[in-house]
């Protein structure tokens, strides 16, 4: 809360004037991760007497955030670690980041390449930086040899194996001989022998493979890993220049709590476990065939920067609990047809005999009779409304009465929250104050795009509802979006994969970021970077329109319009994120009496 109040302050009042939503990182709990990572597999190495050592890299997909992958880079220096590229674009950003990072951290090309991708992943060796070219394709082959030639420069080259173990979960389709991605067995054997001759086979050196990501169980790891640690140990045997093994991702991450292999939100083992199962099943096949241990690398996404941030948004308002006010009904009995007067006279005979099921019974029929005869014309609006709040009087009564309530929240789940809204998954939600009071309500949240998916309804608990607090004033709008008085929620375990791959439905683009560092003891804090969430005119930009333009012809139209007065607000929304912001005076305050202003 400490850390939304500076936030979300006005400028002149000691805060950074940000709008919510917005995603606060916690370097420190990144560098926590790397840490735990590296020195799992270094105590998994030790103790298991394993002759080589551990070289992880990060793959920037799951998060390209400049300062992320600076981060990584950074705290990575002691341990050699790297980074993974899937297109051109990132693979420039790995490039340019690793300058600054360790000579001997790996930049793994993955992806499907062109002659393009090619040249520039044999430029970065050029550059001395640790280059393999992975090949997804058997077709690859060529462009590496070829470009290889025509640069002059002698390539690093690992493969990518299709493995027979396949994972069941949701992202298993990575896996098995059907998966998208990699090499048959058949093609792995065509392209060693493509190298023997053209005299290349030492360039081979890393074999690859990835089995999908969050591998429920260290089980199927172990079947994965072993079934690669034979292809290296044959392609060792063939004569290629093996001595890296990368693992892929697939390290999970624990979202409901339940550390259950069986539950779609989380895994049956922890860092230390996965660690020591990748080592023990390298060990086990290379021992048996005598073959110098590998560099294990692994390219964790997930595991590595789910935790560092968090995402806060506000509830701005809620549905209100039911408490309708049934009005005097004998106005429209004259109104209805005889079989919904009979209705509405049964349901008063089974409400003194106390029968609540036939109640409902009576009350629906007589609402389904209504609407029909407000559909021909012969109930008016009152009349609707009249039976509607009677139903929803005798639901509450009869303890039939839906009493899950609908948060809005300032926020997009689309741009946000993709994961949910894309595959269902689900993250940890929990507000963040109050948490000394008891969570009354149930409710869901509804988010501000005009989209019914647009919402979040499954939790990690299972159930379809979070406990949550009354907002104050009973609910109804009394959030304000700037971070005053409002009921805020975090959203924890998003680091991955959400912010690269949100959308911009209805043009609300990515929320504020602040960076925040702890300083001095456990209890201060410094906010060491603030970036404001990309504004209407911004995400209007991205859509090709040119604010510019845009504000020209809306000022020439005041101008005609004799309210030229209030082209300083319009100004002003375009500077402003689209998401909820002003209370009503501050808007009316935006618009009134600011002059002219320009974009
Ligand atoms: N490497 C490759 C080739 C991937 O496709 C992925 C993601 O699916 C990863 C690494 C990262 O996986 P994770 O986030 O599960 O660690």
């Amino acid at each position: 809360m400490k850390v939304v109040k500076k936030a979300t302050e006005a400028k002149g009042c000691g805060g950074l004037g940000l709008q919510l939503p917005l995603i606060v990182r916690f370097p420190d709990v990144l560098k926590n991760r790397l840490e735990a990572l590296q020195g799992a597999f270094d105590f998994a190495i030790q103790s298991q007497g394993y002759d080589s050592h551990y070289q992880g890299v990060y793959p920037v997909k799951c998060n390209q955030d400049r300062f992320i992958v600076e981060d990584v880079v950074e705290f990575g220096l002691p341990y050699r670690f790297g980074l993974e590229a899937g297109s051109k674009a990132e693979l420039l950003l790995a490039m340019s980041c690793l300058c600054k990072g360790s000579q001997d951290g790996f930049l793994i090309c993955n992806g499907y390449k062109d002659a393009e991708y090619v040249s520039l992943a044999l430029v970065a060796r050029r550059l001395q930086l640790n280059t393999v070219i992975v090949l997804e394709q058997e077709e690859e082959v060529d462009l590496v040899i070829e470009m290889g030639r025509k640069l002059g420069v002698p390539p690093v080259i690992g493969m990518r194996a299709k493995l027979r173990t396949k994972h069941a979960g949701h992202f298993g389709s990575t896996s098995g001989e059907k998966g998208k991605f990699g090499l048959t067995t058949a093609q792995v054997l065509r392209v060693a022998k493509r190298l023997e001759r053209e005299g290349m086979l030492d360039c081979l050196q890393l074999l690859h493979f990835h089995i999908g990501s969050q591998i429920p169980s260290t089980a199927l790891l172990a079947d994965g890993v072993g079934e690669a640690a034979q292809i290296y140990c044959e392609l060792v045997r063939l004569g290629a220049g093996m001595r890296v093994i990368d693992v892929g991702g697939g390290l999970g991450i624990d979202y409901d709590g339940s550390r259950s292999p069986n539950s779609d939100n989380s895994v049956g083992y922890g860092v230390q476990e996965y660690a020591a199962a990748v080592v023990q099943s390298i060990r086990l096949a290379c021992d048996r065939k005598f073959v110098k241990h590998p560099i294990i690398c692994s390219e964790s996404g997930r595991a590595l920067i789910s935790h560092h941030s968090v995402l806060i948004f506000e509830a701005v308002s809620a549905t209100k609990g039911a408490s309708p006010a049934v009005p005097p009904l004998d106005f429209f009995i004259e109104s209805l047809t005889d079989d919904a007067r009979a209705d509405y006279f049964n349901i008063r005979a089974a409400a003194i005999k106390e029968d609540y099921e036939m109640c409902m019974l009576y009350a629906n029929q007589l609402k389904d009779r209504c609407v029909d005869q407000f559909k021909e014309g012969s109930l008016g609006l009152e009349h609707l409304a009249g039976v509607d709040s009677l139903c929803e009087l005798l639901a509450k009564a009869t303890g039939s009465l839906d009493q899950v309530r609908t948060y809005h929240v300032n926020l997009s789940v689309f741009t946000s929250v993709p994961d949910f809204w894309g595959i269902g998954q689900q993250f940890p939600i929990v507000p963040i104050h109050k948490l000394d009071q008891r969570p009354m309500v149930k409710g869901i949240l509804s988010d501000l795009t005009c989209d019914s998916d647009g919402k979040i309804d499954k939790f990690i608990t299972g159930e379809s509802s979070l406990a949550l607090h009354e907002l104050e004033g009973g609910g109804e709008g009394n959030g304000n979006g700037n971070g005053n008085g409002g009921y805020y929620l975090g959203m924890f375990l998003g680091g991955a994969y959400q912010e690269a791959l949100g959308g911009m439905h209805n043009l609300f683009g990515g929320p504020s970021v602040v960076r925040v560092a702890q300083s001095d003891g456990p209890h201060s804090f410094a906010v060491t970077r603030a970036v404001p969430g990309l504004s209407c005119g911004e995400v209007l930009r991205a859509m090709q329109h040119e604010p510019e333009v845009m504000f020209e012809a809306l000022r020439h139209r005041a101008e005609e319009c004799g309210i030229a007065a209030l082209v300083g607000g319009i100004a002003r929304s375009f500077h402003n994120m689209p998401y909820l912001s002003a209370t009503n005076a501050s808007a009316a305050a935006m618009f009134v009496g600011c002059g002219n202003g320009c974009y």
